[in-house]
C-alpha cells in the first residue's frame, strides 16, 4: 500500500487511483526564460523517480509537465536580449532539454506550452465569467475569491484571515484584494491574443487548470510542484478548476521541500543559485540526483560542496560493488545452491522489501536507498568466487531494479569514455612493454580524467575515482 502525504488534509493518506492501474499526474514545470537551477532541479527529479516507482509497480501513468512561456519574466527577458518571447521560450525549452536529459530526467507524457493552448484557457475563463465567478474590467478578467467559498482550503486559511493579510495594488482594479488574474488586458508590445474581452494574455495560474484539464481530465490523481507553489498557485488552481467544474479537481497534492544554500531557500531573486549547466561542468549528473534522493523530498536538503563529495563517494560504494556482482554474476558457477547461497537470496528479499517500504512511505528515498546499500554491503560480505551464480544474479538484479527506479548507477563498465579508453589501451602496450615509467603516467593522466586502473590477475581494471 503506497502513502502519500497529502498537502491538503495535511496527513498521510493510502494512495487510490481513480481508475484501477491508471495514474494521472500533473507536475508545475519551469517558467522558460533562463537555465534552471539546482533548487528547480529537485521536484524534477524527485518526481520523475515517483513516476518511475508508480510504473514499477504496474501503473500506467500519464505525467504532464508544462512549460509557462509566457509572463512578466519572459516579456522582460525578450525584450532585453532584442528577441520574441516564442524565440525565447524556444530557445531555453531546448536548454531545458539539455540539462533534463543530462540529469537523467525522463520526458513527461506531454510537456504542454501554455501559448500553444490559449482556446482552452478562454473556454475555461468563459465559464468562470459565466458563472458569475469571473468579472471583466477594462480588457482584463479576475478571479473573484469569495465567489468560491472554499477558497483557501488547499492552504488551510479562510478568507478573512488571508483578506487581512493581502496587499492592495491601488491600481489595480479588483474587487477584492485576493482576485486575482485570469486575463491581462494587452500592453503596447507585449505578446497578445484575440478573447472576447479583446486582445491580451492568460494570466499564470489558469494555464495549469486548463493543460491539466486538456491532457487529465476534469479529476484526476497527483499535482505536485514545489512548496512556494502551494499558495497562491495552487490555490487558485484549485478555486478556478473546481469553480469551473463543480467538482473536486486533485486528490492528492504533493509539494516537495526546498533546497537551500545556507539554510535560504535557492532562488533566481536572491541570487544564491547554481544553475544545472554550471554545476554539471564540476559534478557528474549522478552526483545531483544521488544528493536529491539521500533526503526525503518534503524535508529541506543544503546544498554544498561536502554533500555533493558525500554522494559521489556513495555512488563510488554503489558502483564497486555493482562491478564486483556483475562480474560474479557472470564467472561463477551455476549450481545447487548452498546455505550461504540461500541466506543471500533471504537477505535480497529483505532489502527489496525494505526498499519498497521506504518508497511506499510517501516516497521517502532516503530510507528506500538504505536498501541498495544493504546489497551493497551483501555483495562485499556473502559473495565470492565460490557462489552459486543463481544468488549473484538474484543481486544484480534487485541492485538493478533499484538503480532503475532512482536513476543512477546507469554508467556500465562498458561506459568508459572514450579518451579513458584509449589511454588505457596505451596503457597496457606501455606494460607488454615493461615501459613502467610511462605506464604510471598513464595512470596519472587516467586519474586527472577521474578514473582509477587497478591491475588484477585478470588483467587491467577501471572503475571510476
Ligand atoms: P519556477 O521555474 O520558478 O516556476 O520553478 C520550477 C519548479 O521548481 C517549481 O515547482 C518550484 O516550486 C521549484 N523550485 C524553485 N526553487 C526551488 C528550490 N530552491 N528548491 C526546491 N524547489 C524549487
Ligand atoms: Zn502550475
Amino acid at each position: 500500500m503506497i502513502q502519500i502525504y497529502n498537502s491538503q488534509s495535511r496527513k498521510k493518506e493510502e494512495f487510490v487511483p481513480l481508475q484501477a492501474g491508471k495514474v494521472g499526474m500533473y507536475c508545475c514545470g519551469p517558467t522558460v526564460y533562463d537555465y534552471f537551477h539546482i533548487g528547480n532541479a529537485r521536484p524534477f527529479i524527485m518526481f520523475d523517480v515517483f513516476r518511475r516507482y508508480l510504473e514499477s509497480c504496474g501503473f500506467e501513468v500519464t505525467y504532464v509537465q508544462n512549460f509557462t512561456d509566457v509572463d512578466d519574466k519572459m516579456i522582460d527577458r525578450a525584450r532585453r536580449e532584442g528577441i520574441t518571447v516564442r524565440e525565447l521560450g524556444d530557445r531555453f525549452i531546448a536548454e531545458y532539454w539539455r540539462d533534463a536529459n543530462a540529469l537523467g530526467v525522463r520526458p513527461a507524457t506531454v510537456h504542454p506550452r501554455a501559448t500553444e493552448h490559449i482556446p482552452q484557457i478562454i473556454r475555461m475563463i468563459q465559464g468562470l465569467v459565466d458563472a458569475g465567478i469571473a468579472y471583466e474590467h477594462k480588457g482584463s478578467v479576475y478571479y473573484h475569491t469569495p465567489a468560491f467559498p472554499e477558497y483557501g482550503k488547499l492552504s488551510g486559511q479562510n478568507l478573512e484571515e488571508l483578506e487581512s493579510g493581502a496587499r492592495v495594488d491601488v491600481d489595480e482594479e479588483k474587487r477584492n484584494p485576493l482576485d486575482f488574474a485570469l486575463w491581462k488586458a494587452e500592453k503596447p508590445g507585449e505578446p497578445s491574443w484575440d478573447s472576447p474581452w479583446g486582445k491580451g494574455r492568460p494570466g499564470w495560474h489558469i494555464e495549469c487548470s486548463a493543460m491539466s484539464m486538456a491532457y487529465l481530465g476534469e479529476r484526476f490523481d497527483i499535482h505536485c510542484g514545489g512548496q512556494d507553489l502551494l499558495f497562491p498557485h495552487h490555490e487558485n488552481e484549485v478555486a478556478q478548476s473546481e469553480g469551473f467544474t463543480g467538482h473536486p479537481f486533485v486528490n492528492y497534492w504533493m509539494h516537495n521541500g526546498f533546497l537551500n544554500i545556507d539554510n535560504a531557500k535557492m532562488s533566481k531573486s536572491l541570487g544564491n543559485f547554481f544553475t544545472v549547466r554550471d554545476i554539471l561542468k564540476e559534478y557528474e549528473p549522478e552526483d545531483v540526483r544521488m544528493l536529491m534522493l539521500s533526503a526525503h523530498y518534503r524535508s529541506p536538503l543544503n546544498f554544498s560542496r561536502e554533500m555533493m563529495a558525500q554522494a559521489r563517494a556513495s555512488l563510488t560504494r554503489l558502483y564497486t560493488a555493482l562491478e564486483r556482482v556483475r562480474e560474479l554474476a557472470q564467472t561463477c558457477q551455476m549450481k545447487d545452491m548452498a546455505q550461504a547461497d540461500l541466506d543471500v537470496l533471504e537477505q535480497v528479499e529483505a532489502a527489496r522489501e525494505t526498499f519498497r517500504r521506504g518508497m511506499n512511505n510517501d516516497f521517502n528515498t532516503a530510507e528506500a536507498m538504505g536498501a541498495l546499500f544493504d546489497l551493497a554491503y551483501l555483495a562485499n560480505t556473502a559473495l565470492s568466487p565460490d557462489s552459486a551464480r543463481q544468488a549473484c544474479q538474484a543481486l544484480l538484479k534487485a541492485m538493478e531494479d533499484m538503480a532503475a527506479i532512482f536513476g543512477i548507477l546507469t554508467q556500465s563498465a562498458q561506459q568508459v569514455p572514450e579518451e579513458v579508453h584509449t589511454l588505457a589501451q596505451q596503457r597496457v602496450q606501455a606494460r607488454k612493454n615493461r615501459d613502467w615509467a610511462q605506464s604510471d603516467a598513464l595512470r596519472a593522466q587516467i586519474a586527472q580524467l577521474g578514473w582509477l586502473v587497478e591491475d588484477t590477475p585478470q588483467g587491467q581494471k577501471l572503475r571510476r575515482a
